[in-house]
């Protein structure tokens, strides 16, 4: 079993970002990344430290906002409308999950698409879905690019993706989709689960359960993605993929930790970076 080297594409990707984020600012513009963080989840504290150290990897300036957990949904909607009046910034990021008393859905449909470079508004899920040049969500399109880097056919293939949420399940049907694979997605409620796993030569797991999936729910020589990120009863974490037991079964695996992981940080790179290069082009159109 090969494991698929995640933390080297997500270095070759990142150094293309600085690449582009250095003839950026050399044609006049600095790309702009701005996060709100609401309130001081451990993980999302983590999360967005994370992403600041990666823009300053990549010559992109951050900006971290940090709200209190009882900030209203109309202070944080006025924050997001002043950052899409901001021609300085470019992407702009809304760390979740969200205290109760604001509605997920309400604050990212605020976002501009233009600058949603989670790729989570309605806007560019729908220019996904009719397959339109959009921003893709990073999970999903960091693990398409594992696919591709490893050498993975998806044309014709059948794919089995795991879960099915906004952000990592439905989008990664969707781009495997436009790849031409077969794709099925199950869910909570699927019947008969290993069944349908063990057809896949390509199999996405985004449940959010640890070691999850076992040598019998998968096809022998399939590529296996485990996008999943669970602290195990050991305190260490795992994915939703139980990779020690895939030996000899499966024929390509991404690790956990250092596998999609990296890949996310890294595509919100390449997206910011692509708003900033679109609002370069709506400038000289001016
Ligand atoms: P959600 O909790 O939003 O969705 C989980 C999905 O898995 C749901 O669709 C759910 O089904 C399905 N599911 C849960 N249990 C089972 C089961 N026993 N059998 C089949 N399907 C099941 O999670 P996310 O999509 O946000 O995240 C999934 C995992 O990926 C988490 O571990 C998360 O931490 C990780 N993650 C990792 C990222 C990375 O960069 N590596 C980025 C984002 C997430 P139903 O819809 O029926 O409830």
């Amino acid at each position: 079993m090969e494991r698929i080297d995640a933390k080297a594409l997500a270095a070759k990707i990142k150094a293309e970002a600085a690449q582009q984020a250095a003839r950026l600012r050399e044609a006049g513009i600095v790309p702009k990344l701005s996060v709100i963080l609401v309130g001081a989840d451990p993980a999302s504290e983590v999360y967005v430290r994370g992403k600041e150290r990666d823009c300053a990897e990549c010559g992109i300036e951050s900006e971290l906002l940090r709200l209190p957990a009882e900030t209203s949904e109309a202070q944080l909607l006025a924050e997001i409308a002043r950052r899409n009046a901001d021609p300085a910034v470019h992407g702009i990021l809304v760390q979740l999950p969200l205290p109760p008393q604001i509605r997920e859905q309400r604050v990212i449909e605020a976002i501009s698409p233009e600058k949603d470079v989670d790729g989570f508004t309605p806007v560019n899920v729908g220019r996904l879905l009719v397959g339109e040049d959009c921003f893709l969500p990073c999970t999903p399109a960091g693990c398409l690019a594992l696919l591709k880097a490893a050498g993975t056919p998806i044309a014709g293939k059948r794919a089995v993706v795991l879960g099915r949420s906004n952000i990592v399940g439905k989008p990664m049907a969707l781009l495997l989709l436009r790849e031409n694979a077969t794709v099925t997605i199950c869910h909570s409620k699927t019947e008969h689960l290993s069944e349908l796993t063990r057809q896949a030569d390509i199999l996405v797991a985004a449940i959010g359960r640890d070691r999850f999936v076992t040598a019998e729910m998968v096809k022998e020589g399939a590529t296996v993605i485990d996008v999943g990120i669970n602290r195990g009863p050991d305190g260490k974490l795992h994915g939703d993929v139980d990779e020690a037991a895939l030996a000899g079964k499966a024929g390509k695996i991404t690790p956990v930790p250092g596998g999609v992981g990296l890949m996310t940080r890294a595509m919100l790179m390449v997206n910011t970076l692509r708003a900033a290069q679109r609002a370069q082009e709506a400038q000289k159109e001016k």
